[in-house]
């Protein structure tokens, strides 16, 4: 039944922007803690308090429309959202409504371009928190700084959508804008989502709230697209509305017949002047953003010659393609692949299995650099480098260092190789008999009789090598 129908979808994410302080007022911005006690009589809705906006807080703002390529409007203006909720102090919600941040700008999701309409700041709720005797208010979540960020109608599925969210999410933790976790609130995504016949207008749409994780917002928009196209599809209309999505029981229910942006009686805050950015404020913003990591996940396809999965391995956090480059200047570039993998597989699980963050442990990115290095350049072998990995991690020593002091260096040479091939052919005639009849897989039980001996340090493909001569020359 769906399939008859064209699903169009818009996002409106909510940031909380990484700073020191909240947007009005000099509190902590620490949504955790001991409940209400991040709080002043400004956040507090106290009358006769004046708001003065965070710097920061416009910066980090700018850095996301940047980020974005949204354009940053000369002049925006602060609005007051009225409407009555206990976590809000004030009655109002200090936002911007006509006249936002940002407006234009695109996000880049498999090879499509979804557009953004608009970027703007405003200022978060308090906390509500239920007991079993009533409810309790925690303002320590009142008034810390959101970016808002909404998108043009432009996402065609609910996979869609999630691949947006994780694109947003990775491009505001490159620039450093917002933690993006969306269990801890600090991003929040609202969706609006409607269906309609193929070549028709667009259909009515619902708005779909309280999702807790990305995949909540795809199995809440797939709900949607069913429940929408079994009501068009039995001839009956879709209500505008505001629905909840309940992640116990996996559908969405009416919370509130959708209110009108009139509902809200916007207008200008007369305590907050227009905000004026002056074009060298937006354009430090664009200069101070780092590699966005689609821009930086190519490069290192045609700089090193990665493949896609390994450079979007990479790029997937900043923290990542960083500590790649920074290795990768002691691995050198023709190890690129190999350092890739060391990264992403030995690093990468073994930082999971202990639960450390990806750059807080001891394996910093020259000795991993280094110990790729003197793999490549067969000073130890790749078996070997694993051993020695687990000492670097424990000890932060060099590896070429830990390999010295062991005497674990890799047999290279031929004279100390050949009189144990030689040994081990004497000591085995009926594998070489096998050998010169044809059977040369034998071989590799000899080069593990050699390898054996040696306690793994003997370069395989030597031994091979010298093997098959001295078996060939009997
Ligand atoms: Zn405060």
């Amino acid at each position: 039944m769906k399939n008859n129908y064209r699903v169009t979808i818009g996002l409106e994410v909510h940031l909380n922007l990484k700073t020191g302080t909240k947007l009005f007022c000099g509190c902590r911005n620490d949504p955790s803690g001991e409940p209400n006690t991040h709080v002043c009589p400004v956040c507090t809705g106290q009358p006769g308090t004046l708001p003065v906006m965070s710097r920061e807080a416009l910066s980090k703002a700018l850095t996301a429309a940047s980020a974005l390529g949204a354009s940053v409007r000369p002049v925006s203006v602060f609005e007051r959202k009225q409407y009555f909720y206990p976590d809000l102090p004030r009655n109002y919600q200090i936002s911007q409504y006509k006249q936002p941040l940002a407006e234009g700008g695109t996000v880049e999701v498999s090879g499509r371009k979804i557009r953004i309409n608009r970027v703007h700041m405003e200022e978060d709720a308090g906390k509500l928190i239920h007991e079993k005797n009533g409810s309790l208010v925690d303002l320590n979540r009142s008034g810390t700084p959101l970016v808002e960020i909404v998108t043009e109608p432009d996402i065609h599925s609910p996979s869609e959508a999630a691949e947006y969210l994780r694109t947003l999410r990775q491009i505001m933790r490159y620039c450093g804008v917002s933690d993006c976790d969306m269990e801890k609130g600090s991003l929040r995504c609202d969706a609006n989502i409607s269906l309609s016949a193929p070549g028709s207008e667009l259909g009515v749409k619902t708005e779909v709230k309280n999702m807790n994780s990305f995949r909540s917002v795809e199995k809440a928009l797939e709900y949607e697209v069913s429940r929408q196209a079994r009501v068009l599809g039995s001839g009956g209309k879709v209500t505008q509305e505001t629905r909840l999505w309940d992640d116990d029981n996996q559908v969405t229910k009416q919370m509130r017949s959708k209110e009108e942006a009139h509902d809200y009686r916007y207008f200008p805050d007369p305590d907050l002047p227009p905000l004026n950015v002056v074009s060298a404020e937006e354009e430090r913003a664009r200069a101070s953003l780092p590699e966005l990591p689609q821009p930086r996940k190519r490069r290192f396809m045609n700089e090193f010659g990665l493949s896609e999965y390994d450079a979007s391995g990479l790029t997937q956090e900043k923290e990542r393609a960083d500590y790649f480059e920074e290795a990768l200047e002691v691995s050198g570039p023709e190890n690129a692949k190999k350092l890739a993998n060391w990264i992403l597989v030995e690093l990468t699980g073994k930082v999971n299995s202990e639960g450390t963050g990806f750059t807080e442990h001891k394996v910093s990115p020259p000795l991993l650099g280094e110990l790729v290095g003197i793999i490549e350049k067969g000073t130890i072998s790749g078996k070997m480098g694993k051993d020695i990995f687990e000492k670097v991690w424990d000890t932060g020593r060099s590896p070429l260092e830990i390999v010295e002091s062991e005497g674990s260096r890799q047999i290279t040479s031929e004279d100390e190789i050949t009189p144990l091939c030689r040994e081990i052919i004497n000591e085995n005639p009926g594998l070489v008999k096998k050998y010169l009849n044809g059977k040369e897989t034998v071989v590799g039980a000899m080069i593990g009789e050699v390898m054996r001996k040696t306690g793994g340090r003997a370069n395989p493909g030597l031994v091979k090598e010298t093997l098959v001569r001295l078996i060939r020359e009997k």
